[in-house]
């Protein structure tokens, strides 16, 4: 589309891995589309985000842009262990020959965000899909018709969909007149991205360390990505969140759990709360905007849901669109946005609701959770499935996803 003129294009606000996604997608079902971004092209959107990339957002991308996919799996990595401790002991450890399962999409890789973005901007280039850089939504109007978008740069648009993919603090969803509603953890969790010693690499596995006698009874995940190890540390409710990430406490986290050789490896430290946030309402009142990624939900960093579902938005928007946007008859393309609408509020519960169960599992003072976990502890040593239970039990979600027909959540 260009400015003021209409052709036909969507629209899509924010280049980042839900806002590409959802162009790609878009394309790959012959819908024209461009994307306005509010940064600019050489930004640098490296720091802790995205790593644990899941099989079904691997699928996705490989569908909607062929070896796409394939190129992330080559990238990252697949840990073939994980185990758990519990106040220092070992309570489970499981090692799998084929880590990933059979086929060309493992369950799952670990890739650092930037790297993903990279290969989808190679995608969005390969395709020919335009980004316009510095180019931030201002305002939006939608009407029957279609929707009336001005951006930073003062240019106006005219596009019959707009995707609000511009994230947590989306100018899209704002303009729309649609608020988020959920709750967040009291607590603190702190982050830490550190570079892997190559002379003195750790084994590839991930552990979790209920109550880690080396940082003082927190617990921690440590996660390996492609050149180094993400250690997420959950603070205490009456922690400093801000005296806990200064460099002399990190470097000493840093050094009992991971070891000495790795105390100044580490690179960028971040504290998040455990958001459990959604858009009261995906779409507009006239079915022509549409919400997706973060500018949809806010979910913790803790499950790895915020990526891998904000695709699963793309992907299912994209499909929605498509057939709007060829519908002959109004009451059918507001249908199918509708639909999506439907189906991503219900899954985005179903992330928010798994992230509230891991939390009320890992922080929650409820004297049968508190048991229950002391049990499987103490009857790991001879009953696997206790600690297999306690391995299992932070990550979520657990259950069948709500979306049948694409198991997508
Ligand atoms: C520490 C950490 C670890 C995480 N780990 C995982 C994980 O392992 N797996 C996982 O799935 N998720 C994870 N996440 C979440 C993941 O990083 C986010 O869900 C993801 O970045 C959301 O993508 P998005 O495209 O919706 O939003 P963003 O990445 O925020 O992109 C939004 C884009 O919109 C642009 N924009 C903003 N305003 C405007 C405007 N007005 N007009 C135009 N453009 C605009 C921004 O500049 C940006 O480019 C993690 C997050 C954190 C913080």
């Amino acid at each position: 589309m260009s400015h003021t003129d209409t052709d036909t294009s969507v629209l899509i606000a924010g280049a980042g891995p839900v806002g590409m996604t959802t162009a790609l997608a878009l394309h790959a079902r012959d819908v024209p589309v461009e994307i306005v971004e509010a940064e600019s092209e050489d930004r640098d959107r490296s720091g802790s985000r995205a790593i644990y990339v899941h099989g079904a957002t691997l699928r996705t991308l490989e569908r909607v842009h062929p070896g796409l996919g394939t190129d992330l799996v080559e990238e990252g990595i697949v840990w073939p262990t994980r185990r758990t401790l519990y106040h220092g002991k070992e309570v489970f450890s499981r090692t799998y020959d084929s880590p990933g399962g059979s086929g060309d999409i493992p369950h799952f890789t670990s890739i650092p965000q930037v790297t993903t973005e990279a290969y989808l901007l190679d995608a969005l280039d390969a395709a020919g899909i335009e980004i316009h850089w510095e180019c931030a939504v201002k305002t939006v109007q939608s009407g029957p018709d279609g929707v009336r978008v001005e951006t930073s740069d003062g240019r106006e648009w005219e596009t019959p969909y707009l995707v609000g993919a511009d994230g947590g603090g989306s100018t899209v969803r704002n303009e729309i007149g649609v608020d988020f509603k959920g709750d967040q953890s009291k607590n603190h969790f702190i982050i830490a991205d550190v570079h892997e010693v190559e002379n003195k690499p750790l084994p590839i596995e991930r552990v979790f360390h209920y109550s880690n006698p080396d940082v003082d009874g927190r617990n921690t995940l440590l996660v390996p990505f492609t050149g180094g190890w993400r250690l997420d540390i959950q603070c205490f409710e009456d922690d400093d969140p801000d005296e806990l990430v200064k460099d002399e406490n990190m470097s000493r986290f840093v050094r009992k759990v991971m070891g000495e050789e790795y105390d100044d490896r580490f690179e960028w430290v971040s504290t998040y709360q455990f958001k459990q946030v959604r858009a009261e309402h995906f779409i507009d009142e006239h079915r022509r905007v549409l919400l997706a990624g973060e500018a949809a939900h806010l979910l913790a960093p803790f499950g790895a849901r915020g990526m891998n579902s904000g695709v699963a938005d793309a992907d299912e928007a994209a499909s929605a669109i498509a057939v709007a946007y060829h519908a002959q008859i109004d009451a059918v393309a507001q249908d199918e946005v509708e639909l999506f609408a439907a189906r991503r509020e219900k899954a985005a519960d179903y992330n928010i609701g798994a992230a509230g169960q891991a939390l009320e599992y890992l922080q929650g003072d409820d004297p049968v959770t508190v048991l229950r976990k002391e049990a499987a502890a103490s009857l790991a040593d001879y009953f696997e499935p206790a600690g297999e239970w306690l391995d299992d039990a932070p990550y979520g979600p657990h259950g069948k996803p709500p979306i049948v027909s694409t198991g997508n959540y």
